[in-house]
């Protein structure tokens, strides 16, 4: 900001006429034994003044520094991954419900859209850069944040962005992996077995709103949110996978936990009193998309899978072989 600037910033805010500003600009320099330009003493002035005259520097928020219990939240990044729209019962009418991931170098975050407000993703592709507005956060019961939008929320898709394609980010992050070289936050692709399950309690119940896990108290289903409601079912499954490079602790929530045991909510009641009983998913191997948490009460690292699909062995086969056809 040149001189001129600053002194006619200074002369909007704080109702002195240009001479006066002059005159304290030279008196300031004079009590500064003049080592000052005249720039720096109107800087100095204004500062003392407090005055706001310095274009704000606008910081985009990177995503790792997204919280939960956020509001009026703004966000730019990358979709990362848009999963098709899933219809669920809400009482006497459908609900739908969107997932998108969206990212950019500092992680990546679970976006999800309801009803109405899933025909946006329509709209997006992998890469594409986006503006979320009037956003806001929560933990998801999925051990980590979620963006929600809000009444008059959306999403923006952006003709430029100074956030890195996730090309490269892609390679290093999202592509396919092994379970050996899996650390802490990575989110990716791997190929695995499930070599166990754990016989732990597998039911709880959710809010059918906004889908947040709910406790019963005096013979009630609250919601802090929603009140009190009728639950809805869901499931968690956890186990052991292994890839054959080794293995980690798997937790398979809700939808992907059903696609796991290939069943959906009723057939999985229905058998609850002896759940595990010939379940057909020990052996089974399963491309498997999630991330990599530290569950801090054991401290260990899981995968936490947000979406698996059996693997299509033709399709694997295909790929392994235009692999060494390009990289040859
Ligand atoms: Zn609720």
């Amino acid at each position: 900001m040149d001189f001129e600037t600053i002194v006619s910033k200074i002369k909007e805010k704080a109702n002195l006429t240009e001479e006066e500003i002059n005159r304290k600009v030279i008196e300031k320099q004079q009590e500064l034994s003049n080592l000052v330009s005249k720039e720096g003493a109107a800087y100095i002035i204004a500062k003392e003044l407090g005055l706001d005259i310095f274009p704000k520097t606008k910081r985009r928020l990177e995503i790792k520094n997204v919280l939960p219990k956020l509001r009026n939240l703004n966000l730019t990044a990358r979709v990362v991954k848009v999963f098709d729209p899933k219809q669920f019962k809400k009482k006497d009418k459908m609900g739908k419900v969107a997932t998108v991931i969206l990212g950019d170098s500092s992680g990546t975050i679970r976006m999800s859209l309801w009803d109405a407000q899933t025909e946006i993703v329509e709209k997006l592709k992998p890469d594409m850069p986006v503006e979320v507005f009037g956003a806001y956060t929560k933990e998801n019961g999925l051990g980590g944040v979620e963006i929600r939008l809000g009444n008059k929320g959306g999403i923006k898709v952006l003709e430029s962005s100074d956030i890195p394609p996730l090309g490269s980010l892609k390679e290093k992050d999202l592509s396919r992996k092994t379970i050996s070289d899996l650390k802490e936050g990575d989110m990716g692709e791997i190929r695995a077995a499930v070599v166990q399950l754990f016989e732990t309690s597998v039911f709880y119940d959710i809010c059918p709103k906004c889908e947040l896990r709910i406790n019963k108290a005096d013979n009630k289903f609250k919601c802090n949110e929603h009140g009190e409601v009728e639950p809805k079912k869901t499931i968690v499954l956890s186990g052991v996978i292994d890839d054959g490079t080794g293995n980690i602790r798997a937790v398979f929530f809700r939808d992907v936990a059903l696609k796991l045991i290939g069943m959906d909510i009723d057939e999985a009641l229905k058998r609850r009193d002896s759940f595990f009983e010939n379940l057909d998913v020990l052996g089974k191997e399963f491309i498997m998309f999630g991330k990599i948490r530290r569950n801090v009460a054991f401290n260990r690292l899981e995968f936490v899978a947000n979406d698996i699909k059996e693997v299509d062995v033709e399709k694997e086969i295909n790929e392994i072989i235009n692999n060494l056809t390009t990289n040859v």
